[in-house]
């Protein structure tokens, strides 16, 4: 790893922010967004820079009378004229000059997103800031084409149609990885739809959402649209227990995944769940190795290794396998990690000193379990930034617990094979299944072994991509439910069906 971090641990990043993201962040402690007001708390909690450990701006925790207050706020808008009666193309409208807003202030928002989080700010730029916009405006577009049919039923003189119709207040709880864009994941089927929302960012990153509030109220969005509550856990728990709440859209971990569908199944709640990954990657021995390497490297360290979507089972057929581990090790001793506001920073810190631990116990749990860090290991301990260098192991069987869990940071775990039934067996002998990619020239084993595969994205020669109109989700203990493109739609819509006589 090269590391620029130095400079960090003992300046404030804050100072290097533009006069706007500035004067944002030194505008706390920031409020609840509730029915179009900012409400503070009398309880406020800590954002922290994961570049230099700094406090950032401190935040209202939403007590109880706030997430009332909230879903109430939700409730109303929803059964509002000002938004119920709106057609389709209205609301489209208002979704695209939430987008434009949003274009407009991308640079505060990217120093925003990188501040909080720890991602360079200029991939935060061009893919959180860039994918959000493009979000809002793909499903801006949907709100004008949200069709019923008319069914030929059996009974003579009946005439029955259907009608897709929003399914209400949503509660939506989102992680710290991507928070401006899972903010807008979130937010764009919902708005289409003609949802109304209540969405709670994670406690590590606030800021983007907060923002984000303030554009919608900028674009016209009417009060009680979105609401945007702030607090750990026990907040999102909250929401998700609220009785006036109809649908829950989530994004983080497995066991809070279960939980929440627990709960969901108790209530009769519509759910949706974009759970954790361990996601094989397959380089056979005829693939480019030149793109199997970049991708694969990119797969699996973008934004650190923080994503669910990452490529973090590597397995390369036996005659390449040392050639690609060599290379992965060269590009990985070669990336420069640090602090997200410095323009040659590749790759940020792990957001939090809890993920710094987390993922740091799993590299030791690698070294004791035998298998061999060939790039990266155990990080120091700093008292600044929550720097991780990129690390590969080798030698890894695939009963390890670095094989098995989901570490949710920048470790790759390596393993050969021969032939292409052992590999799906191998990739498919897991609990997640929401990603899995493939690298050869040869196209009929390419989609043979993309038949194989037991997830719910597979990647030929690429990885990662995603767009607005493309499913994205997972099967197993990945999730339920697909966010993007059509099917997206579905999870915030209920079909009634209208019987008429004829006769
Ligand atoms: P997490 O606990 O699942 O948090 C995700 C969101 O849910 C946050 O907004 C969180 O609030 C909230 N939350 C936590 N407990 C809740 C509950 N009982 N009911 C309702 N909402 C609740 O994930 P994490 O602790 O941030 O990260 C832990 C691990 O989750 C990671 O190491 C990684 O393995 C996985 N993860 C997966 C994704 C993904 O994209 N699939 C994203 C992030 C993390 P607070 O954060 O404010 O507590
Ligand atoms: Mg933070």
């Amino acid at each position: 790893m090269n590391t620029n971090a130095e400079s960090a641990t003992t300046s404030s990043q804050i100072d290097q922010l533009s006069d706007a993201a500035r004067e944002f962040v030194e505008r706390a402690p920031h409020g609840s967004l509730i029915d179009n007001e900012w409400v503070a708390s009398e309880s406020t909690f800590t954002t922290i820079d994961p570049s230099t450990g700094d406090v950032l701006a401190s935040v209202a925790k939403a007590t109880q009378g706030h997430i009332d207050q909230a879903v109430a706020a939700a409730r109303a808008a929803f059964e509002d004229s000002e938004w119920s009666a709106k057609t389709g193309a209205e609301r489209g409208e208002l979704m695209n000059k939430f987008a434009d807003l949003i274009a407009e202030n991308a640079l505060e928002l990217a120093e925003l997103e990188a501040i909080d989080n720890g991602k360079p700010v200029k991939l935060a730029q061009i893919v959180d800031v860039g994918n959000s916009v493009r979000h809002l405006r793909y499903f801006a577009g949907w709100a004008s084409k949200l069709e019923g049919r008319t069914i030929p039923v059996g009974a003579p003189d009946t005439f029955v149609y259907t009608q897709r119709v929003p399914v209400g207040v949503c509660a939506q709880i989102i992680p710290w990885n991507f928070p401006l864009l899972m903010a807008c994941w979130k937010l764009a089927p919902a708005l289409t739809t003609g949802c109304t929302v209540v969405l709670k960012p994670a406690e590590q990153t606030p800021l983007t959402a907060l923002r984000l509030g303030e554009l919608a109220i900028e674009a016209g969005f009417p009060a009680g649209v979105i609401n945007v509550v702030n607090g750990d856990g026990e907040v999102g728990a909250a929401l998700v227990d609220h009785p006036g709440v109809n649908k829950i859209a989530f994004t983080g971990s497995t066991a809070v995944g279960r939980e929440i569908g627990k709960k969901a199944g108790e209530a009769l709640k519509r759910v949706t769940l974009e759970l954790g990954g361990k996601s094989p990657n397959i380089i056979f021995d005829d693939a480019d190795l030149k793109a199997a390497i970049g991708g694969s490297f990119q797969g699996i360290y973008y934004n650190t290794g923080q994503a669910c979507n990452a490529g973090s089972r590597l397995f390369v057929q036996n005659s390449m396998f040392s050639e690609v581990t060599e290379q992965l090790a060269a590009l990985a001793d070669k990336a420069v990690v640090g602090p997200s506001l410095d323009k040659s920073s590749r790759f940020g810190p792990v957001v939090s000193a809890e993920q710094f631990k987390r993922v740091n116990d799993y590299i030791q749990i690698g070294i004791d379990e035998g298998a061999k860090p060939l790039a990266g290991g155990v990080a120091e301990a700093t008292d600044g930034g929550f720097f991780i260098a990129p690390t590969l192991f080798t030698d890894v069987d695939p009963g390890m617990r670095i094989a098995r869990e989901e570490i949710f940071g920048p470790v790759l775990v390596a393993t050969p094979f021969d032939s292409l039934e052992e590999v799906a067996a191998m990739a498919n002998d897991h609990e997640y299944g929401l990603a899995a990619g493939l690298w050869t020239r040869d196209v009929g084993r390419a989609h043979k072994l993309a038949g194989m595969l037991q997830s719910g994205m597979v990647y030929i020669n690429m990885w990662g991509i995603t767009d607005p109109g493309a499913p994205f989700g997972g099967v197993k203990s990945s999730g339920i439910g697909r966010e993007h493109g059509e099917e997206n739609l579905d999870a915030y819509l209920e079909t009634k069906t209208v019987w008429t006589s004829l006769a």
